[in-house]
């Protein structure tokens, strides 16, 4: 292992960046979860995260991958043999369609191009009298496309079916409204927008959603929303929660809401927009086909054959001390992934739109030299 000068640039969509004041309160001492001292905590962070999610429902907090928490959305609410209805719109929405199959769902699978988010005008056509909810991953990590939620939801008019939203890499870094938007299940997790490292999986719930469980006969145990939500009254957990975490979490949400969150979304929507200008000017192409559906988290640069879009980002990796995402799924070796997510500056963004250009280069892959001017130009 060679030392290396300087900072490591972590630039996947997730984990992202931890800033200096999250680690801080990370290393603060653990206390008795039961006590007095963590009674206030939790009912800081679990009143505050409502506010992220632009909900004024309660908001259930897992010691989790977001994976758990696609589960526990699942399980809280149907039933063995249910009919759901998802949309294929890239790799994780591959994921949640695969877990839910293993519950015992019966999914019915749209399928997709890697390109486009869920298709409203398709909603229609797919969902049938007895379909029990509807699974739409707003943000899709693996392609960088933006599921536009509200029309989906349009597009459900009058039927019961429950919405449920994979939100995990959007969630306090584009707008995003459980409420207004009518979704009843909300996924998120701590690693990506929230700034945090991994360990926390969230649910936003409806009151919709809450009558499901009642009906919901899925086998629940860890994940069930009702003890947590009834220990959560008083601030506990029916179990020993990650309290270190929630620690990062009281400070990630400090953060957040002294930015403002309309600011915290415009700030991603122009480095995101930088970003597709920096890629536009190297004459290489965005993966998401449909400008209404850009990313403002995260963009996928196709990589021209015959180049290898993996021995790029090792390239990259290896001389600059840059980690890019790599392409998942059936887009491996064709894409890698810009993140631009979380605790990031203007200088962090060009700095890592250098290290592409400077990589792409030396990689020998084809580009015009304007990209990062352009980011620049549309940065000042
Ligand atoms: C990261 C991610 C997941 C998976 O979360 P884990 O914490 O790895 O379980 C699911 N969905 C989306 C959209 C993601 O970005």
């Amino acid at each position: 292992m060679t030392t290396r000068s300087g900072r490591h640039f972590l630039q996947i969509p997730g984990p992202t960046n931890v800033p200096e004041r999250v680690l801080r309160a990370l290393s603060r001492p653990t206390i008795d979860h039961r006590g007095p001292e963590f009674a206030s905590l939790a009912l800081d962070v679990l009143d505050r995260l409502k506010s992220i999610f632009q909900t004024a429902g309660p908001v259930v907090v897992y010691p989790s991958s977001g994976t758990g928490a696609w589960e526990a959305a699942l399980v809280n609410t149907l039933s063995p043999g249910d009919r759901v209805l998802a949309f294929e719109t890239g790799h994780f929405a591959t994921l949640w369609r695969d877990l839910a199959v293993n519950l015992g769902l019966q999914v019915d699978f749209v399928p997709g191009d890697w390109r486009h988010g869920a298709d409203p005008s398709l909603v229609a056509d797919h969902l049938r009298d007895d379909t029990k909810a509807v699974m739409v991953v707003h943000n899709e990590t693996s392609t960088g496309v933006r599921s536009r939620i509200p029309e989906v939801r349009a597009a459900m008019a009058d039927h019961p079916a429950l919405l449920m939203v994979d939100t995990i890499s959007s969630l306090g870094s584009m707008d995003y409204r459980h409420d207004e938007w009518g979704v009843d299940v909300t996924v998120g997790c701590s690693q990506k927008g929230l700034m945090l490292p991994p360990g926390l999986g969230l649910n936003a719930v409806s009151a919709k959603a809450l009558a499901a469980r009642e009906q919901g006969r899925l086998p629940r145990a860890y994940w069930d929303w009702g003890p947590i939500l009834q220990a959560n009254e008083r601030g506990f957990f029916p179990y020993t929660p990650p309290t270190n975490l929630l620690y990062g979490l009281q400070v990630a949400l400090d953060l957040l809401l002294d930015e403002g969150l309309p600011n915290v979304f415009a700030r991603h929507d122009r480095h995101a927009e930088a970003t597709r200008r920096a890629v536009r000017g190297w004459g290489l192409e965005v993966l998401c086909a449909d400008e209404r559906e850009y990313s403002s988290s995260l963009t996928a640069i196709v990589v021209p054959e015959p180049h290898d879009a993996d021995a790029v980002r090792e390239l990259i990796l290896d001389r600059y001390d840059l980690s890019l995402g790599t392409g998942l799924g059936r887009l491996a070796g064709r894409v890698f992934r810009i993140g631009h997510l979380g605790d990031l500056n203007d200088l962090t963004l060009a700095g890592t739109l250098a290290g592409v250009q400077l990589g792409l280069t030396a990689a020998g892959v084809p580009i015009e030299k304007g990209g990062l001017d352009a980011a620049l130009d549309s940065l000042a």
